[in-house]
């Protein structure tokens, strides 16, 4: 049984990808090494077949070919292929808020009976930012004036009225700095489609202005991101701490085990509340009930909200299937492997795909629309509980691996933990300990695992380092993931994690809300989507100084980014001027002048900047020195 390997710290992976290769399965790892050498041109940025005369590459080293049939060099062709990666993450973050808030304008029409405005204290809050009236008016009309003007942000709209989830979500100063330099954004779809207009063929050949439309993409991004937190929280509930557990060793031999994986909440927010109903059925089919466990992040939000354990996330998706204990995975979209078709074929589990922009081969599609949800939902779990009577009395393998996690830090959550200490002014505790030092910084950590990277070392080895120099870390996504299989949110590591100031801070607040200990060393702020709750937590705190996000001592990592929507995030966190590192290469270094804007000149621009540093030793000191520069701005010790 193997609990070390090369390829992931953790050990029930380890395990899992021993038996993979003993019945000769393919995993990621496998097909990593078919495909290395990796392509050179791909790697650096420097391919482009944004029309047919193509593909055309440049040479890296300066030799020839220096331009492409069309004339364009290797700083457009990057710049046009960063560009496209923006478009692609600011897409998918945003059709998830869509999807959301549609689900929102059905609920409050009466046209989807299982859904319900939850929080309804976070309805009125959303609407009042947005400045739509609520005076006098029933949650009902309210949530359609906020399900509407959601929608309406999407549009284009005039320079005056800006995409509202950006303009009201960010600090005045922040605001007023992206309108003066053409970096607010007019509506979500158009600039998203104004990226795909400008790198077509024969379009835009001026490196600047392609790398200035993408940022102004990026906070399409933002936008879906904070849109889709907001609006998941009013229709099932703004999360609070919750305790629950973290890895393989989730599944039960004995139980129907189903997997909800993906991002969206839309349909396992459902499937969590019929697994409980559908008890009965499952002991009638010999099991001892349900186990709806989470995989990626909307694994994240069903942890987040209602306590239900992860399973795994990110690359070791395969791994889960691989225990032969998991007989459904219910998935939405982002972040799934096709190849779990292959693997569920081999392992006896039922493969259900719901959402008419996510189909695989080889799974069982039932679509999924929220008119009929609950019915829809029984039906998934009934695939789970006849693949259960299959695997009933069969042999499977369940690493014996969890972790405690303490989830469910929305900034709600923390506000209110920190209203414990001071109940007329709840950040007033964060600040003063940030002055006094005992709060060096704060870190967000995000994005997922990449299979260039022993899988979670970066996020393990950072979280390690800045925990000890008395950083205060929050993670979300599959960062979140990566961090809670090891450990790091069981308020029992704070002793060996963290630093004595951090440790004393984690313990105030533990004790001040009646845990009777800690907070746990890394705060849970949600999904993928939640990395909005960071901004929601430092705009505050900038309006608490009197200063932009650009001045606070926070920074961001994505050690092991793999996904578009993580060179968004990267994107719109360097726009709202934070130090932002990646732990892989971005296909950017093909050409030096757009590395160079990237991690140093668009600092004058948006206060921010990206650090690339793919050894996460070297990272953690440069986030640190960051941190440090932003203290010393601020005139705090360092
Ligand atoms: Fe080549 Fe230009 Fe066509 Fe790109 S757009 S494939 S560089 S000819």
């Amino acid at each position: 049984m193997a609990k070390s390997c090369k390829v992931s710290l953790d050990p029930a992976v380890c395990e899992m990808v021993e038996k993979a290769g003993r019945l000769e399965v393919e995993t990621v790892w496998d097909r990593y090494q078919a495909m290395l050498p990796q392509c050179g041109f791909g790697e650096t940025g420097l391919c482009c077949r944004h029309c047919l005369q193509g593909p055309c590459r440049i040479d890296p080293f300066g030799g020839e070919p220096k331009a492409g049939i069309c004339g364009a060099t290797a700083d457009v062709i990057v710049a046009r292929g960063l560009d496209r990666a923006i478009a692609a993450g600011g897409a998918s973050h945003s059709g998830h808020a869509k999807h959301i808030a549609h689900t929102l304008k059905k609920a409050v029409r009466g046209k989807a009976p299982d859904y319900a405005i939850k929080d309804k204290a976070k309805l009125r809050k959303v609407a009042e930012r947005l400045g739509i009236p609520t005076e006098g008016r029933s949650e009902a009309e309210i949530g359609l004036a906020v399900a509407e003007a959601a929608l309406a942000d999407f549009n284009e709209k005039a320079t005056e009225a800006p995409v509202t989830w950006v303009a009201t979500t960010v600090t005045e100063k922040r605001s007023k700095l992206l309108m003066e330099r053409g970096l607010m954004p007019k509506g979500i779809d158009y600039e998203i489609a104004d990226i795909m207009h400008r790198t077509h063929y024969g379009c835009d050949a001026d490196p600047i202005n392609l790398l200035q439309a993408g940022i102004r993409c990026s906070l399409t991004d933002f936008a879906g991101c904070h849109m889709g937190t907001d609006l998941s929280d009013i229709l099932f509930g703004t999360p609070q701490p919750v305790v629950s557990e973290a890895n393989l060793g989730v599944l039960k031999a004995d139980m129907v085990n189903v997997a909800v994986h993906g991002h969206n909440p839309v349909l396992s927010e459902i499937i969590v509340q019929v697994a409980e109903e559908m008890k009965p059925e499952a002991k009638a089919a010999g099991a001892g009930g349900v186990n709806v466990v989470g995989i990626c992040c909307t694994g994240n939000e069903v942890l987040m909200r209602h306590g239900i354990p992860s399973c795994t996330h990110s690359l070791s998706q395969e791994m889960a299937l691989i225990t032969g204990a998991l007989d459904a995975v219910v998935m939405d979209y982002q972040c799934i492997m096709p190849s779990l078709a292959t693997v569920a074929e081999c392992m006896g589990t039922r493969l259900i795909t719901t959402m008419e922009t996510m189909k695989i081969p080889g799974a069982i599609h039932i679509p999924f629309a929220e008119e009929r949800a609950k019915e829809i939902a029984r039906e998934i779990i009934r695939h789970a509980i006849e693949a259960f009577t299959r695997r009933r009395g069969k042999p499977v393998d369940i690493p014996q691996n969890r972790s405690k996690v303490v989830a469910g830090f929305s900034a709600e959550a923390i506000i209110n933990a920190l209203s414990k200490l001071n109940a007329d002014d709840p950040l007033k505790p964060l600040l003063d300990n940030i002055v006094a030092g005992n709060i060096r910084g704060v870190c967000l950590f995000c994005g997922c695992n990449n299979v260039k990277v022993p899988q979670d070392r970066n996020f393990v080895t950072m979280a390690r380092r800045l925990l000890k120099e008395n950083v205060l870390v929050l993670a979300s996504g599959c960062g979140a993931g990566a961090l809670m299989r090891h450990g790091f949110m069981d308020p029992a590591s704070v002793d060996e994690v963290c630093g004595e100031g951090l440790k004393a801070v984690l313990t105030a607040i533990g004790e001040a809300n009646g845990l009777g200990g800690p907070l746990p060393p890394v705060l849970h702020v949600g999904s993928c989507v939640d990395t909005s709750r960071a901004v929601a937590l430092a705009v505050p705190l900038a309006n608490r100084l009197g200063v932009d996000t650009d001045q606070l001592p926070v920074v961001a990592s994505a050690p092991e980014a793999t996904a578009e929507k993580a060179v968004a995030i990267g994107t719109w966190a360097v726009t709202l001027g934070i130090p932002t590192h990646v732990g892989v290469m971005l296909p950017v270094v093909g050409s030096r002048y757009v590395t160079q804007v990237l991690t140093d000149k668009v600092r004058d621009l948006t206060g921010g900047y990206f650090i690339v540093e793919p050894d996460p030793e070297s990272a953690g000191q440069k986030l640190l020195a960051a941190i440090d520069e932003r203290r010393a701005g601020l005139g705090l010790n360092v």
